[in-house]
């Protein structure tokens, strides 16, 4: 019998888990729309789409066949003095739905490295034209990636502690909770009139990993209006609010007063099948990096940058997510997530229930501060697990984030699987 899970108990090092801690892995044979099927034949609804990344279902047959095909044609090959169909196909699609006015794009092969990508492309711009300008900007709690750059920008947590003393400094400002969005945007009027800034990295409307904490539309577009008052760049970490997650196309377009200089994408980009990312700029960053000398020069590049295969997936996620049938899904999640959360408006568990289109955030009240090691994290991810549901607890933050193929009776049930939390919380 080959067993998945005992053999990975022997070989396997999982991300994000204490392995002495944690029990088996659960052994997945075959992805199926909304189900992960494991070796016993169990169907898991995944209703956080596989860590943010999936929007049309597993093992979507349009992607598949459109990847088979690119496999054929051409795999892989290097991008610099050579390009290729799928890159620049992508990248001619990407442009004009992004928002702003972005006119070029970097690939890269993940959310982290997007990041690194958009921290090196705003340095090296002020470095370029010698302006002087060398900090940066964070919120607290961001989270922007697990490599060392990307981490730099994140607020320092039990996920950054053994590693704090190599992270470059960074200027934190509050988080604009609802009612003290002042304090936030003091505080970065404040560092900004020192002129010494070089960017400001936000993930627009909602944080992700600190517990789908949310924004409202104004502060990220006055977060943008100061920063270009005070010619500091703004970058926007659409890595998880990208393709369609908030309810938009991307979080930026409900702030259309203003628009980012750079952008990262990652996770939706290629529909979650593989791996991909992309920094976009404008064409004022792209200039600035034209010159006669090469020490002007983006010096940064990965071996698989513009994998044909991960651009042919971008190309048919978007023939997908741009199809009417997948806005009307995408409405028809945000319409659901609305109408339970007040059902569950007065649930005494609950200190705050959030939406913010497809994302919905129930944040239990645990008395105490709660927090990424809330004990009731592993009693609900089993309950869930027990329920065939994957639901994946920040803390005391229990969230959905389904993909977009999701039927209104499989969201039903994972709601009714809530309510069955409530009733033995
Ligand atoms: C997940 C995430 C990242 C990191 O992406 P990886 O592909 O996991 O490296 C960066 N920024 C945000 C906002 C994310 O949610």
């Amino acid at each position: 019998m080959n067993n998945i899970s005992q053999r990975d108990s022997a070989v396997i090092w999982h991300p994000y888990t204490q392995m002495q801690l944690a029990p088996g892995a659960i052994g997945i044979v075959k992805g199926e729309g909304v189900f992960l099927i494991d070796e016993a034949s169990n169907r898991y609804i995944d209703a956080i789409a596989s860590w943010w990344v999936n929007l049309h279902g597993h093992s979507h047959p349009y992607i598949a066949q459109y990847l088979s095909k690119q496999l054929l044609t051409l795999e892989h090959c290097i991008f610099a003095g050579f390009t290729h169909e799928p890159a620049v196909a992508l990248a001619e699609r990407l442009l004009p739905l992004l928002p702003g006015n972005m006119a070029r794009i970097f690939y890269s092969d993940n959310g982290s490295t997007a990041v690194e990508v958009a921290l090196k492309m705003a340095w090296q711009y002020h470095d370029n034209r010698q302006a002087g300008r060398r900090r940066l900007i964070a919120l607290e709690g961001a989270y922007h990636g697990d490599t060392f750059g990307a981490m730099s920008v994140s607020g320092r947590s039990l996920f950054t502690r053994p590693f704090d003393a190599l992270l470059f400094d960074v200027s934190f400002i509050p988080f604009p909770h609802p009612g003290r969005e002042e304090d936030t945007l003091q505080a970065l009027e404040t560092l900004l009139q020192q002129e010494d800034a070089a960017a400001l990295i936000i993930e627009p409307l909602v944080q992700g990993a600190a517990g789908m904490r949310m924004y409202a539309p104004a502060v990220l577009e006055q977060m943008i209006r100061l920063c270009h008052t005070y010619g500091c760049l703004a970058i926007a970490d659409e890595v998880m609010t990208g393709f369609g997650r908030t309810g938009t196309w991307f979080a930026c377009d409900q702030a259309p007063g203003v628009a980012p200089d750079i952008v990262c994408l990652s996770k939706g980009l290629t529909g979650g099948t593989v791996p991909l990312g992309v920094t976009a700029c404008t064409q004022e960053i792209y200039e600035a990096f034209l010159s006669d000398d090469h020490r002007h020069t983006l010096y940064h590049g990965h071996s698989f940058t513009a994998n044909p295969i991960a651009c042919a997936a971008g190309l048919a996620s978007l023939d997908l997510l741009l199809a009417p049938a997948c806005r009307k899904q995408i409405d028809a999640i945000a319409g659901a997530h609305r109408a339970v959360a007040k059902r569950w408006q007065d649930r005494g568990a609950l200190r705050d229930i959030r939406q913010c289109g497809t994302i919905l955030a129930l944040e239990l009240d645990t008395g105490a501060a709660g927090g990424y090691l809330d004990q009731r994290r592993d009693f609900m991810y089993h309950f869930f697990l027990e329920r065939k549901i994957l639901l994946r607890p920040l803390g005391n933050v229990l969230y959905l984030l389904p993909p977009y193929c999701i039927t209104p009776e499989q969201l039903e049930q994972v709601y009714e699987a809530i309510d069955g939390l409530f009733a033995v919380l």
